[in-house]
């Protein structure tokens, strides 16, 4: 076998950066265009919309349906395909995970995470938006009230941060005013622009601001604004909410952030936060349908098989192994179908590149298979269920480079080395029968701190023998700078499955730490971590991962390395066509990655 590198690694992502321009030209104007202009725009004025068709050849036009006339038109539109998304969504359950950080001023002015919230659940709106908590609490909207205001007792949204995928649960033309503002490109999809303002004496609060219309089906496809008006006890945070193209001609939503920098919620006490909901996991009957190519079922009949071949009763050692192995892919195969694990794909070889460079150099031969997997949440955790390596999507997101993620994966390494049992108790089928939102509970992979021990001091010596032995001090850093952060992001750091990265006392593979040079956040060419969600890029359809192709930008300043942090999303939206309904992966980029140098 070959050393092969995982050079991407080394690109440093800044999502937010990529769209700056894009990002300048909205804000400009967001306000602007709707205030001072006393509902000028009613709904049944017609304005003229721009003919689509004409002005960007480049688009493929040919298949068009019919260019809805008038702002009029566009609006009939629009509130019929809300009213079938509304009807769409009531269908769907999918993951909604929600992760807060809230923020303070530093010495310098600039605001960093001073605390943090994290929800996991499903959204169910079958009967109104609701949704089930996976880290057992009783509703995301009352619980961060309470963490967040402290004694003050107020009340968000009814149902938490998921309420903001939906524009308008009755959306229509009656209870609002319009104005059309220009078009625009969203990636590939050119959008018409319009604000939205409720009318004078709406009973309930409805949404205000600013809508992205795609001009092909008039789909909304994003969302950024308030709902209003603010009511006496509740508050309606600010929010930008994007639906991506899952299957053809359906948008679902995929992104929010929010974001209150001064929003007074009682005499001295002021919001100040960000926040990135996700959602992800729409498809989880195709999740099983793919299963079929995955390495779990092509892997494990080849192995049972070569032990059959004598027709003979397993060997006690050979029943053991193939008896962890059933323990193994039971929990693999259910943290796949609940929409936790991403399933098998590209992301997954250039993990395994890694880990065989360090087999490679330490001349081990792992008897079995070894896999990597994807954990889809945000919180930084890594852990093994028998030879299986799963790191989480916020871990590998944040890691610097190839010898930080070298680290991360040595210690998961050193624990199937070291042979550190799997409890089998999961190979019994029927203790996989638990609900979906009990995941936590039923499925732990944690170890015992001797055992975490000895796998800190093995991959120490993995490292050494490694081609990452010379960069250690990047991963050094980052533990620092993980340390450093504990105490403030618990739940980023907080493991919901495994054991713990780090905490305001201790930090896994401590010897690396020490070993690390200075920190120093105002060098630019110092990156301990990076933000969160730059890196992998998940298709909330299929629940595929890949790496995210956008290109690195140079840094303007320290504040633009937000270690840690969360950032307001930019997605490329693109268009799914009619005959893209077997649409399969998004992997095929990545595979270049794993060449030799
Ligand atoms: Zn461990």
């Amino acid at each position: 076998m070959r050393m092969v590198r995982a050079g991407s690694w080394l690109v440093l992502l800044l999502l937010i950066s990529v769209f700056a321009a894009a990002q300048d030209s909205l804000s400009s104007s967001s306000t602007s265009s709707s205030e001072g202009q006393p509902a000028a725009a009613p709904a049944a004025t017609p304005a003229p919309v721009p003919a689509a068709a004409t002005d960007t050849p480049s688009q493929s036009t040919q298949s068009l349906p019919p260019v809805a006339a008038t702002l009029n038109d566009v609006l009939d539109r629009v509130v019929q395909r809300e009213h079938y998304f509304m009807a769409q969504m009531r269908h769907m359950h999918p993951m909604v995970e929600t992760y807060l950080q809230d923020l303070k001023n530093d010495s310098s002015g600039a605001a960093v995470p001073s605390k943090d919230q994290y929800f996991l659940g499903r959204l169910d709106m079958s009967d109104g938006p609701e949704d089930t908590s996976f880290t057992g609490q009783p509703g995301f909207g009352r619980r961060v009230v309470a963490r967040l205001t402290g004694v003050y007792s107020l009340h968000f949204l009814p149902m938490g941060f998921a309420q903001m995928v939906i524009l308008d649960s009755d959306f229509q033309k009656k209870y609002y005013n319009f104005s059309f503002v220009r078009r625009e490109f969203l990636g590939e999809i050119r959008c018409l622009v319009i604000d939205v303002q409720p009318r004078e004496g709406q009973k309930v609060p409805r949404f205000m601001g600013r809508i992205w219309v795609e001009d092909q089906d008039y789909n909304i496809v994003r969302f950024n604004g308030t709902y209003a008006p603010q009511p006496k006890i509740n508050f309606f945070f600010h929010f930008d909410s994007w639906r991506l193209n899952m299957r053809p001609g359906t948008w679902l939503p995929a992104y929010v952030y929010s974001e209150e920098s001064n929003m007074k919620t009682g005499l001295s006490k002021s919001l100040h936060f960000k926040a990135q909901t996700r959602l992800w996991g729409y498809d989880l009957k195709g999740l099983n349908k793919n299963e079929e190519f995955t390495q779990i079922l092509v892997d494990s009949p080849q192995s049972v098989r070569d032990q059959s071949d004598a027709a003979a009763d397993a060997t006690p050692v050979v029943a053991e192994r193939m008896w962890e192995k059933q323990a193994e892919d039971n929990a693999v195969e259910r943290l796949q179908k609940i929409g936790l694990l991403a399933p098998a794909g590209e992301l997954d070889k250039i993990l395994c590149t890694v880990v065989n460079n360090l087999l490679i150099t330490n001349n081990i031969d792992l008897q079995g298979d070894m896999r990597c997997r994807v954990l889809l949440t945000s919180p930084l955790e890594s852990f093994t269920i028998g030879h299986t390596i799963v790191v989480s999507r916020g871990m590998l997101d944040v890691l610097p480079d190839e010898a930080s993620l070298a680290m991360v994966l040595s210690h998961e390494l050193a624990h199937i080395v070291l042979a550190h049992r799997l409890d089998t108790k999961l190979a019994f089928n029927d203790r996989m029968f638990f609900p979906d939102e009990d995941s936590f509970q039923r499925l732990d992979f944690k170890r015992s701190a001797a055992d975490e021990e000895a796998a800190d001091n093995k991959a120490m010596e993995l490292l050494k023998n490694s081609p990452y032995r010379d960069k250690l001090g990047e991963a050094g850093l980052f533990l620092k700078a993980l340390q450093e952060k504990a105490p403030d992001l618990p739940n980023l750091i907080r493991p919901h499955l495994g054991n713990g990265l780090a905490s305001a006392k201790s930090v896994r593979m401590a010897a690396v730490l020490a070993a690390a040079p200075a920190l120093d956040e105002k060098r630019l060419d110092q990156i301990a971590a990076l933000p969160l969600g730059g890196r992998v890029k998940v298709d909330p359809w299929s629940d595929q991962v890949e790496l995210s192709k956008a290109k690195s930008v140079p840094l303007a300043s320290a504040r633009e390395k937000m270690e840690f942090e969360i950032t307001p999303f930019f997605p490329y939206l693109t268009r799914l066509s009619m005959g893209a309904t077997d649409k399969v992966a998004l992997t095929s980029s990545s595979s270049s990655t794993t060449q030799p140098k």
